[in-house]
């Protein structure tokens, strides 16, 4: 005789392999039956899924730039791990599509074209184009929205020395970074390591307005964007009386300073590279 269970909602005893295995249930077995168990689970999945859908796509928004980063290292990651695989793939994809493939090639040739003109263009026409800016502010309609613009901006940055700091190491940073050639794409928080407001507690903000912000080891010895980021954070500053800040040289770099930097840097390495490739340490 074989020992029965009855299912709690169908009401049929059955056989106990009819019951999916449940460790805190009644004798380790689920209460229904296994027709019975998935049958529920459906409904009740088809019962919340718009609100999972809901809910998945909320998370997605929110998230956006997280995931992003994430897709991006997973699929860097999985490149590096799977690189054989991944090529052979995208041979047989373009062996089964070649129309898409010329398509796509097609267009990635007309925008390289475009971007390519639009860059002789600039260049061509740069004078003009500042030209065409400054015309566009000096026109009467203009002008005085731009005078009360550029009031309001030196009165905000008289009364708020925080926000004068800010645009000055934006700027400062924006400049710097320019001149080699590179682009300003991080943030000036990220790049200097910390907050304006942590900054001006190791500055302080009355020195800040007096003196000129310099870097201890200069930029100048950067030879790529991220020795010059890197020479950026907020380690390697200090303030300078502009008089100090004109007359010093690339050449008065103490070796004891450098240590400073370097000791309190994220990334030590770097900062060493840099240093070892210029003669200029006293
Ligand atoms: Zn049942």
């Amino acid at each position: 005789m074989i020992e029965l269970k009855t299912c709690t909602l169908c009401d049929k005893p059955l056989p106990k392999d009819n019951f999916r295995k449940q460790k805190n249930g009644k004798e380790g077995l689920n209460a229904r039956c296994i027709p019975c168990h998935d049958k529920k689970r459906k409904e009740s999945r088809e019962r919340t899924f718009e609100k999972r859908r809901r809910y998945a796509k909320k998370y997605r928004q929110d998230n956006k730039e997280q995931i992003e980063e994430y897709r991006k290292e997973y699929s860097k990651k999985y490149y590096q791990e799977n690189k054989r695989k991944v090529k052979a793939k995208v041979a047989e994809y373009a062996k089964n599509n070649p129309e898409k493939i010329k398509a796509y090639k097609k267009q990635e040739h007309v925008k390289r074209k475009k971007r390519e003109l639009d860059r002789r263009y600039k260049e061509k026409n740069r004078q003009g184009i500042l030209t065409k800016g400054k015309i566009q502010r000096d026109k009467p309609e203009n002008k005085k929205k731009h005078k009360e613009y550029s009031r309001d901006w030196a009165r905000k940055k008289r009364k708020d020395p925080l926000f004068a700091m800010k645009h000055r190491l934006r700027a400062n940073l924006h400049k710097t970074l320019s001149k080699g050639g590179y682009k300003k794409k991080s943030k000036t928080e990220e790049v200097l390591g910390c907050t304006f407001e942590h900054l001006t507690a190791i500055l302080k903000l009355e020195d800040i307005m007096s003196h000129h912000i310099d870097h201890i080891i200069p930029l100048s010895w950067a030879k790529s964007e991220k020795e010059a980021l890197a020479l950026s954070h907020y380690s390697n500053l200090q303030l300078l009386l502009p008089i100090d800040n004109l007359t010093k040289g690339n050449r008065d770099v103490s070796g004891c300073d450098i240590i400073r930097v370097i000791s309190n840097h994220p990334t030590p390495e770097v900062l060493i590279h840099v240093v070892n490739k210029s003669k200029n340490v006293n």
